[in-house]
């Protein structure tokens, strides 16, 4: 890659901070990522108190990964995390419908929140010119000529006076905390437009392990639905351990902090064996809790006159339900825009950027926003459009509970691996519709699901 500036500095060491900073690596001389937290945390840390729950990376966001630090899923694997072929090794309940179990193309890697950012973190910063500074808070932007030149930042020592960083581009990365849009406003830029869906839903999680004959799997994820706000995912991750998390709507659906509350909550969405198996687990940990308020979206695309030389990304540009695991995707779908950005120059940077990350963030904006206002609790316009998708997708995910064809470009769709318009295909629309008028679906699940090893136990 051509080097088209001197110097880029990067606003928080979080996923999409990480990757932003591959993708600028090269295309300027020196990268900085300016972080809170001190060091490498090996546990969860402070600046991403989310990272005790699950998080799983969609086959999309595992592809692009990979593609921007080739072996980093080798790497992942060596340091401990767990291979699943997510057809046959997970188990999917959405909408009340059990996708069917397949053999699918992709294999899904899975890894805790500290493991998948520290491997990552360690190879972004192996790469030539790019450097941590830690232990320091941004707290405002420098601006000079219609542009930003740089960040002004107080190192988190007693009495320490604050710095200031020149920088050709500062990256905003540094999540839902990210202040962009106040510095922006306060600068006579704002209001940055703003679509808000006010979710409410409350997060618990304990890690445990599992008895060495429980037959549940690598995952276990059950969605919420109508009538049923409420969620789980158990994931086995590094160091033969589960993640179990447990999500609801807050208020009567708020996952119960104490060990029995926990307990009874699990037991209204896990299926019975798997639920045999969780009573007889080994406790690791405490069951920590997390609030998640709102979807978020900031619309930098549709301001004028923006200052040349911003960029904002992950969550810090869009915030998704946390229920629906696209965060890191889209972060490495930012991640991917931005390189291709950087790849037709300098010119024009901060519009273009913000242009192409707009599209790529549509899909998955739609279809979280979409399957939250497919719970009556949550406020928000239920467009026909809206209403018309929803009902098709129950009418999908009902089929892809026996047709492994429908279940793998769900799953697809789902992995933000193909567009959501894919589901319209008159051979899956044939099969949402009119489930009668497919016959041959029924037995072709039956022989794939015979294929599939005992293992999973399901
Ligand atoms: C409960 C929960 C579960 C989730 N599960 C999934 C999942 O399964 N799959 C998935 O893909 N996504 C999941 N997500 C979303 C995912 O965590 C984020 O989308 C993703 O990490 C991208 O975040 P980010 O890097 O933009 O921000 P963050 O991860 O929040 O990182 C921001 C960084 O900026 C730093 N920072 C903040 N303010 C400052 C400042 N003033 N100065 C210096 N540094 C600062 C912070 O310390 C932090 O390191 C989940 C989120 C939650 C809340």
């Amino acid at each position: 890659m051509r080097s088209i500036g001197e110097h880029a500095v990067v606003l928080g060491a979080g996923m999409a901070g990480l990757l932003v900073a591959r993708a600028l690596a090269g295309a300027y001389e020196r990268v900085t990522v300016v972080e809170r937290d001190r060091g490498r945390a090996d546990g969860w840390r402070k600046g991403v108190p989310q990272g005790r729950h699950a998080h799983i990376l969609l086959p999309r966001g595992q592809r692009i990964l990979e593609d921007m630090l080739p072996g980093v899923e080798a790497e992942l694997i060596g340091a401990g995390a767990v291979v699943a072929d997510p057809g046959a090794d997970h188990r999917f309940t959405l909408g009340g419908h059990t996708l069917a179990r397949r053999r699918g193309a992709e294999r899904a890697i899975q890894a805790s929140r500290p493991l998948l950012e520290g491997v990552v973190r360690d190879r972004v910063g192996a790469l030539p010119g790019v450097r941590f500074a830690g232990g320091r808070d941004v707290v405002g932007l420098l601006t000079g000529q219609g542009r930003v030149t740089g960040v002004q930042v107080v190192p988190r020592a007693v009495g320490a006076a604050a710095e200031e960083i020149r920088a050709d581009l500062v990256v905003d990365a540094m999540g839902r905390a990210g202040r962009t849009r106040y510095w922006l406003e306060r600068l006579g830029h704002g209001p940055v437009p703003r679509e808000e869906v006010k979710v409410a839903v409350a997060y618990a999680t304990r890690p445990i392990r599992l008895p060495l004959d429980s037959g549940a799997g690598k995952a276990v994820v059950v969605g919420p639905r109508p009538g049923s706000p409420r969620g789980m995912a158990m994931v086995a991750v590094e160091g033969d351990r589960h993640l179990l998390t447990i999500a609801g709507l807050d208020g009567a659906n708020r996952p119960p902090a104490d060990e029995e509350g926990f307990l009874d909550f699990v037991r209204t969405l896990a299926p019975p064996e798997v639920f045999e198996s969780i009573l007889a687990a080994e406790v690791l940990g405490e069951i920590a809790s997390h609030r998640y308020p709102s979807d978020l979206r900031n619309h930098y695309e549709r301001m004028r006159g923006l200052p040349a030389g911003l960029l904002v990304t992950g969550d810090a540009l869009c915030s998704f339900n946390p229920v629906y695991a696209q965060g890191m995707t889209v972060a490495c779908l930012e991640a991917e825009a931005l390189r291709r950005c950087l790849d037709a120059g300098p010119r024009g940077l901060t519009r273009r950027y913000f242009r192409t990350v707009a599209k790529a963030l549509n899909d998955p904006w739609r279809m979280a926003v979409a399957a939250d206002l497919s719970m009556p609790e949550v406020e928000g316009r239920r467009t026909p459009a809206i209403r018309l998708l929803n009902a098709y997708v129950g009418r999908v995910q009902a089929a892809a509970a026996r047709d492994t064809g429908v279940a793998e470009q769900f799953f697809r769709v789902i992995g933000l691996l193909d567009p959501p318009a894919t589901l319209l295909r008159p051979s899956i629309a044939a099969r949402a519709l009119c489930p009668s008028g497919s016959p041959a679906r029924p037995a072709r699940t039956r022989r794939m699901a015979a294929a599939v090893p005992r293992d999973g136990g399901f």
